[in-house]
């Protein structure tokens, strides 16, 4: 069964011989030359190196992305003409899914679909930036006889992009697009768990015409090259999706340069399942809701409050529909959970599935599912009875692990929901109109999903509140985050002030 499995997970054909860092439109190798392992998840092998970036390559790349910025046609070119080049991207993303998606599932240990699906949200994030950034409009103000006051938008300068490893080319795509679709250069540093998917960038946006320096990037580990783009004093904004321990960090690294900070950070997200729910659907979504993306998701619903009349029912289907989900290999269609990460994440999940084992009543997984002895594979795990002391309950654990914990009243489900340092999603299941919506506008969350799973609207606002984040993107927010509104005043009157030191 290994032979086969080694036999069906193959590495995919053409793989670069190293991933190098791309500054000022040329692949390059770190200045001093250093590089470092990436494994795959499957084998936790080493099958590639990719160059680990330090300052001096950090400042290789913002000195060419200030150079584009202050030299290059971008920043000033029309938006029309801006949004042409990140349709083609857009373009090229889509004409490129499949490879993308095997690539990133390969590195990730993502399931190949969802991977696909992460795809096909990438080229989207392109098209829906060029379709705002010609559409937008900016505010004028009136003040009859008197005055004409306009909003002059501008790009404010390098934009410092650091993301995570849990869905990278997605999460890229997501600072990349309206970064660059506001006219602003940047220097991105991906994950160093997943830096493969990432090195297909510079080759797509050379494709569709973006001219050289307006995209960098920098391979390496967060204390290096993260840190250093955050220190960075030719870097006004910084926008960061991580562990919220991270983004404490680089707030307090980027305060002596008072940059502009993006912060989407962890969550521990409630499902509250009211007992009027539809619960069939309930049941579905709250599987997927946790057990998708290998539970490497941010807005995961990883804690499930379930009011008592139904909290027997759930937990049984719940726990039987939970030991029913495909763990498999990434790159087997049939797959619904992969490989974690990284042996380090394996391990810290592990860790939690252990501690709740001594929290809780396990009812689904509790360890390595059969067959797969190698690999960070995680049978999806469910404990019930969970208190809200627990472990289980209080700590982001970013792997398929669920605490599902009965209530009886809704003041004590949401307590219960509000109970963590986290804010960043809420899922709500209930078919009381009322409840619906009191529920959903007292429970701490930056973004509530109603009787749905997280399907997200591009328009929408996106982040968190507590410890999961600061700030928004999303729609024209993240408009707003890349640029400046420098406000304009035109007198059209009398100048209107006391003269001063008037002649008698
Ligand atoms: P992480 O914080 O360990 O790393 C994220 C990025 O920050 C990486 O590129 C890393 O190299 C870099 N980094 C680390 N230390 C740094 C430093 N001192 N200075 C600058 N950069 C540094 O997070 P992770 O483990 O890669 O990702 C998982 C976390 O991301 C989870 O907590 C998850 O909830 C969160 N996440 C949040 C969202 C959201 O939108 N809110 C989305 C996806 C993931």
């Amino acid at each position: 069964m290994i032979a086969e499995k080694t036999q069906q997970h193959a590495q995919p054909e053409n793989l670069p011989e190293a991933i190098r860092h791309y500054i000022g439109g040329r692949s390059v190798d770190s200045v001093d030359g250093s590089t470092f392992d990436v494994i795959d998840p499957v084998t936790n092998k080493p099958y590639i190196k990719a160059a680990a970036g330090k300052k001096a390559d950090i400042d290789a790349a913002v000195a060419a992305a200030k150079k584009a910025f202050e030299e290059g046609p971008w920043p000033s070119m029309l938006p029309r003409e801006r949004a042409r080049v990140l349709n083609k991207i857009a373009d090229i993303v889509e004409t490129r899914g499949d490879r993308l998606a095997e690539m990133e599932s390969y590195d990730s240990g993502l399931p190949i679909t969802q991977a696909l699906g992460q795809a096909r949200r990438a080229a989207e994030n392109f098209r829906f930036f060029a379709d705002l950034i010609v559409a937008q409009h900016d505010d004028a103000f009136k003040v009859p006889g008197r005055q004409a006051n306009y909003v002059n938008r501008k790009p404010i300068g390098v934009a410092g992009l650091i993301t995570p490893w849990n869905t990278p080319f997605m999460l890229e795509s997501w600072k990349l697009a309206p970064a660059i679709a506001t006219g602003n250069t940047v220097v991105l540093k991906p994950a160093e768990f997943t830096p493969l998917s990432a090195s297909l960038w510079a080759g797509i946006f050379e494709e569709a015409g973006l001219p050289e320096g307006v995209f960098n990037l920098v391979n390496g580990f967060g204390e290096d090259a993260g840190d250093a783009l955050v220190k960075h004093p030719d870097v006004p904004l910084i926008s960061f999706t991580g562990e919220s321990g991270t983004g404490q960090l680089i707030f307090a690294n980027a305060a002596p340069y008072l940059k502009g900070l993006s912060m989407e950070l962890g969550g521990k997200s409630p499902a509250v399942v009211f007992d009027d729910a539809d619960l069939e659907t309930a049941i579905n979504a709250t599987v997927f809701g946790v057990f998708s993306l290998n539970g490497e998701r941010c807005t995961a619903g990883s804690r499930i409050l379930v009011q008592r009349g139904v909290y027997d029912e759930f937990v049984e289907r719940y726990a039987a529909q939970a030991k029913r989900v495909r763990v498999g290999l990434p790159s087997d269609p049939k797959t619904e959970v992969g490989a974690l990460v990284h042996p380090e994440h394996y391990e810290k999940v592990m860790g939690y599935v252990e501690i709740g084992k001594s929290e809780a009543r396990l009812v689904a997984g509790g360890g390595r599912p059969e067959g797969f002895e190698e690999g960070n594979f995680v049978a999806p795990t469910v404990f019930a009875d969970v208190s809200p002391e627990a472990r289980i309950f209080q700590d982001e654990i970013f792997g398929p692990v669920v605490a599902i914990t009965p209530f009886d009243t809704e003041e004590e489900a949401l307590e219960l929901a509000n109970n963590t340092k986290y804010g960043l999603a809420a899922y709500i299941w209930t078919n009381d109109l009322k409840r619906a919506h009191n529920f959903s506008q007292a429970v701490d969350a930056g973004m509530v999903w109603l009787n749905s799973n997280n399907v997200r609207d591009l328009r929408t606002p996106f982040g968190g509140v507590k410890a999961s984040g600061l700030g928004h993107e999303g729609g024209y927010r993240s408009i707003d985050f890349y640029t400046d509104q420098q406000a304009v005043h035109i007198n059209l009157g009398e100048v209107h002030n006391p003269v001063f030191g008037k002649a008698d």
